[in-house]
């Protein structure tokens, strides 16, 4: 009998539905489907194309009444937040569709004035079969970054959800299906993290995984044999600076959201602050205020819900307490915050630098407000983490400056995650926090490979790739570049 598991609801822990785990041999299965569509679906042509995605962003928003009750059953996250990523993801997909073939059309280069006699260009070719592997906590936004960019670029996708939001993934699936009129260009395998591990191991031209920086290591590992391409997408531990010329009023509202929206478990969400000892005090007051406004309960009365994954709250727990242990302070909150899967609030003051809740993931509704003498400071922490995802900078003149010595792959000046919104740049980190991008020209790139073609024109009076060369053609080809200085173009 086929093997399955259950999704959980995780505010009330009902059963939703029972899901199949996707055996090797179907994953197998499942990849040689994506290999027969890829032929019909990079035949079909960026404007086809162009068409059935529209047709799907649109799609996506007529049914986000449906997909948002769906991942709210799933993530126990409150409508509005489900409803606001499901439409943030509608715009990207009709992003991809509208700019795909702009971005990959063929480029045409300077050949040199040694190859003088050739065209060159350079034409962006889609890879194939793409693996996506996707987290639970924005179970629509986070892996249609990738999907939507590879299927423009003409890649079939074959999509393996989080176990913990499998509906969620099939709904994405059966939706592209019905107006796409073809289920094989984008299937959708269940199981849990041995399926994902099939996946990598599938023959797939690449991994679009997004996850924890633990998982992506396994996934890159396992991609390694077999020479696949990986892009991970993976935590964060972002920090947010504070210059003494900030709106802290703004400053403080957008960071109090950012840390604990969604329970904290976002991973472009606010986990540090680095704030002038000028005004530290006057944020410390606005930050508490709001967040003593905000409570964690059912999706349907509250501002955010419970931990999506159980196993979560350890985590949280062993943070809270390393910090206060080290000498940290509670602003507001503090361990009996933590009731059983729901998290309320927690905002903690000069926590030491070495502690879990500012060297880890924390992934929950806390947040470290650390004191800085200035903004060189600011920048030497947030930048001593291993972790370099995203950045938040409040400053009404100096944010551009600070922004640019930042170790992390987006900096939001004056506002917060505002870069995952702006379809046109592109999404993803460094160091821990991965590499490879989504979004934006780079994220269609990314699922798209070179194929560079020099044409030759005309007959040069040179021999150059020849037996025939003579030392005469080699002093002169010396004689030429000594004369240009290297520069042939
Ligand atoms: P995990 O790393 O636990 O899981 C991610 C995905 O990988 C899931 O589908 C999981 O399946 C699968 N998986 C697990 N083990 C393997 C394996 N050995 N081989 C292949 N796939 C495997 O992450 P979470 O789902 O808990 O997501 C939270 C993390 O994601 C956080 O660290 C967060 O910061 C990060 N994240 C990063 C984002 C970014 O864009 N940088 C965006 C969103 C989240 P299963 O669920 O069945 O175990």
């Amino acid at each position: 009998m086929a093997k399955t598991f259950q999704s959980l609801n995780p505010v009330t822990g009902d059963v939703i539905a029972t899901y199949p785990i996707t055996s090797t041999r179907e994953v197998a299965e499942a990849v040689t489907i994506a290999y027969d569509a890829f032929e019909r679906w990079s035949a079909t042509g960026y404007r086809n194309r162009r068409k059935i995605l529209h047709a799907y962003s649109k799609a996506i928003l007529k049914e986000i009444d449906r997909l948002s009750d769906l991942v709210t059953l799933e993530t126990g996250k409150p409508h509005s937040d489900a409803k606001l990523e499901i439409a943030l993801a509608a715009h990207h997909i009709a992003w991809a569709a509208q700019n795909a073939e702009n971005v990959l059309r063929t480029s045409h280069r300077t050949p040199g004035l040694l190859m003088a006699n050739m065209s060159a260009s350079v034409e962006r070719s889609p890879l194939g079969p793409v693996g996506v592997i996707g987290p639970w906590n924005y179970p629509v936004f986070t892996p249609i970054g990738s999907i939507a960019y590879a299927l423009a670029a003409g890649n079939t996708v074959v999509f393996k959800p989080s176990e913990y939001t499998p509906g969620v993934g099939i709904a994405l699936g059966q939706l592209f299906a019905e107006v796409a009129g073809d289920e094989d260009v984008f299937q959708v395998i269940t199981g849990l993290g041995e399926t994902g591990a099939a996946l990598c191991e599938s023959g797939v031209k690449k991994v679009a995984f997004t996850g924890s920086t633990a998982t992506a290591k396994k996934v890159a590992a396992l991609c390694a044999s077999t020479l696949t391409p990986v892009i991970a997408e993976c935590g964060g531990k972002d920090p947010v600076i504070v210059a003494s010329d900030a709106d802290l009023a703004a400053a403080a509202e957008a960071t109090v959201w950012s840390a604990l929206s969604n329970a904290g478990q976002t991973c472009i969400g606010a986990e540090r602050v680095y704030v002038d000892e000028k005004v530290a005090d006057v944020f410390i007051e606005k930050v508490v205020e709001i967040a003593s406004k905000i409570q964690a309960g059912n999706p349907e009365s509250a501002q955010y819900g419970p931990a999506t994954m159980p196993s979560q709250i350890k985590v949280i727990q062993s943070h809270v307490k390393d910090a206060l242990k080290k000498g940290g302070v509670a602003a507001f909150g503090g361990l009996a915050s933590i009731q059983g899967d729901f998290v309320q609030p927690v905002i903690l003051l000069d926590v030491p630098e070495d502690s879990l809740a500012v060297t880890d993931e924390t992934f929950g509704p806390t947040l470290v407000i650390n004191r800085v003498a200035d903004m060189e400071t600011a920048i030497a922490l947030s930048n001593a983490s291993r972790y370099g995802l995203g950045a938040s900078v409040w400053s009404r003149r100096k944010g551009k400056g600070i922004a640019s010595q930042l170790q992390c792959g987006m900096v939001a000046i004056n506002s917060t995650i505002s870069f995952a919104s702006v379809a046109s740049v592109p999404f993803g980190g460094v160091k821990d926090s991965g590499y490879g991008r989504i979004h934006g020209p780079e994220g269609l790139l990314e699922f798209t490979f070179p194929r560079t073609i020099v044409r030759a024109r005309f007959k040069l009076p040179l021999a150059i790739t020849s037996f025939s060369r003579t030392e005469k053609t080699d002093r002169l080809i010396v004689k030429i570049l000594t004369m240009l200085r290297g520069r042939l173009s």
